[in-house]
């Protein structure tokens, strides 16, 4: 992906005011702040689905990131099933789905586990894959991922993220479809959570420090 093809909404680190958005009244004090409203979020998702069912002529596998990804995913799905690219044509695709998990409360425990059996990963031999995550902090989880793929021949492998966190802890890797850029911060909604709370929640905002304290493991 080049500069220009994300929109940039690291601002000064500080987003909409939440009194200006409707949300579950139940996170009242759990978030601070509003970083990406539901309706700009869908926006750009269709624009992604536009950009990428341009881009791939045959059948595509449509790799779902669990769990965090699975709103990203379903949205980018009901897109691609709706659009014909320039020559009128439908882009036929199947869906896969693969687990990571790095996270416990904010911090990243370094060590990334992939669950998707031998079986299934052979079965992506001589496929065009798309890897549908929602978001790339560090990088360190979609490189674990990319690096295990290698051994798999796939005939491409792409990378498509909602959100890239604009961190100096990156290893430096760029998706090939990237929605935002988002600031330094942990965020949740739009089914990214923290320790599985969240995943109600529309809006991309950032959590607060009561939230962290309240659903720390
Ligand atoms: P990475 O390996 O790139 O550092 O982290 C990728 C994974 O960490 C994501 O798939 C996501 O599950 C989790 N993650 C990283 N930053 C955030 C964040 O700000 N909020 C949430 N909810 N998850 C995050």
């Amino acid at each position: 992906a080049q500069e220009s093809s994300w929109i940039d909404v690291t601002g000064n680190g500080v987003g909409y005011n939440l009194s200006h958005f409707t949300y579950p009244e139940h996170y009242s004090e759990d978030i601070t702040d509003v970083i990406i409203p539901n309706g700009l979020i869908i926006d750009r998702v269709e624009k992604l689905a536009r950009t990428i069912i341009e881009q791939y002529d045959g059948r595509l596998v449509i790799c779902c990131v669990l769990k965090g990804g699975h709103q990203f995913f379903a949205d980018l799905v009901s897109f691609l099933k709706k659009f014909t690219n320039k020559d009128g044509k439908h882009l036929p695709f199947s869906l896969d789905f693969i687990r990571l998990q790095s996270y416990c409360n904010d911090e990243s425990t370094g060590e990334v586990k992939i669950s998707m059996t031998e079986k299934e990963l052979r079965d992506l031999e001589g496929k065009d894959v798309l890897l549908v995550e929602d978001i790339i902090d560090t990088g360190k989880s979609m490189v674990t991922l990319l690096d295990c793929l290698k051994r798999y021949n796939l005939k491409s492998v792409k990378v498509a993220s909602l959100l890239l966190k604009d961190t100096p802890r990156s290893n430096g890797f760029v998706p090939d479809y990237v929605g935002f850029l988002i600031p330094d911060k942990f965020i949740v909604g739009y089914c990214l959570d923290y320790n599985d709370v969240f995943r109600d929640l529309d809006h991309i905002c950032t959590i607060s420090e009561i939230g962290k304290k309240k659903y720390a493991k």
